[in-house]
């Protein structure tokens, strides 16, 4: 996982959801494809997660 990420703790980035990493000019931001669209920027760091499925290798 490369070192830029944001919350690198967070459980998204294990996920086979899988998240979309949206860059801006200055944050990058983790859009969660599985929550409803008020949630789709989940508040990071995400720590537990009832969606959450480990991604496979
Ligand atoms: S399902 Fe949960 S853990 Fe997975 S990307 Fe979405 S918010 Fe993150």
């Amino acid at each position: 996982m490369p070192d830029e990420l944001p919350f690198p703790e967070s459980l998204c980035h294990r996920c086979a959801a899988p998240p979309r990493y949206v860059r801006t000019k200055s944050s990058l931001f983790i859009l969660c494809p599985l929550m409803p669209e008020e949630r789709k920027y989940p508040p990071q760091p995400v720590r537990s997660c009832p969606l959450f499925r480990p991604r496979e290798k």
